[in-house]
């Protein structure tokens, strides 16, 4: 079941790269596996997915406990991370993807173990002023980089967005566009050694509209695992 909707979930991957002219290596596939248990991302695992995206922190490390006889997964935090979750996040991720203060980045830094690689880091960017109210605006985007690009245990990788759900394909082409603007734009900065190269947007329901934007990771829960 898991398998068969994994492999439709790829198909769309590569028809929307198609579609855009990309080639769908430029694509990768982040698995949400929030509220599903250890045996759904077990399936998905056979079915050949390794990197996994979890929201709710405590939830997201059990599982990366349960399952550390695979020694290839990746684990994605993709969820608020308050500061009494900073040290989970460090000691048991390899990315985080929600972050939007400096305070959280370094802590994140300090804490994430000496034996471990940097920890993978995109900022959350709130880039419709949407309800959701996470993520740093456009405008103090730069001045957040600037600091975290200091922190020696972070590795800055790109950008996540979550719009609001949108009206139709050309509304959330719209927004996926403005978010790969501005991910260009801070590329273009020259304030990094190494350029981004993740920018974290589209899930079930536009990850078409976002792979015509030019995202480079879709995060994609329901279509996989199902309805939650
Ligand atoms: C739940 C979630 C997803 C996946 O959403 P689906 O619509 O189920 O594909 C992606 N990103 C974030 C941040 C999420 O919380």
């Amino acid at each position: 079941m898991i398998a068969s909707r994994l492999s439709t979930v790829r198909d769309r991957l590569s028809a929307a790269c198609k579609a855009a002219g990309r080639d769908p290596a430029s694509v990768r596939l982040l698995a949400v596996s929030k509220t599903f248990g250890d045996d759904a991302v077990a399936q998905a695992i056979a079915a050949g997915q390794l990197a996994f995206g979890e929201n709710y922190i405590a939830e997201g490390v059990e599982k990366i406990i349960a399952l550390r006889q695979y020694p290839l997964l990746e684990w994605h935090c993709i969820g608020p991370v308050q500061s009494n979750k900073t040290r989970l996040v460090a000691e048991h991720f390899d990315w985080v993807q929600s972050v939007d203060r400096l305070k959280i980045a370094q802590r994140l830094s300090e804490q994430r173990p000496p034996h471990l690689p940097p920890l993978q880091l995109c900022l959350q960017v709130n880039v419709d002023g949407g309800a959701n109210k996470s993520g740093v605006t456009p405008d103090e985007l730069m001045a957040l980089i600037q600091e975290v690009i200091k922190l020696p245990r972070l590795r800055l990788r790109g950008l996540m967005t979550i719009p609001e759900p949108a009206i139709d394909f050309a509304t959330a082409c719209a927004v996926h566009s403005e978010a790969r603007a501005l991910f260009d734009k801070v590329n273009r900065a020259g304030l990094l050694t190494e350029p981004m190269d993740t920018l974290s947007m589209g899930m079930t329901a536009d990850l078409e509209a976002a792979i015509a934007s030019g995202s480079s990771m879709v995060r994609v829960g329901t279509a996989i695992f199902g309805g939650r």
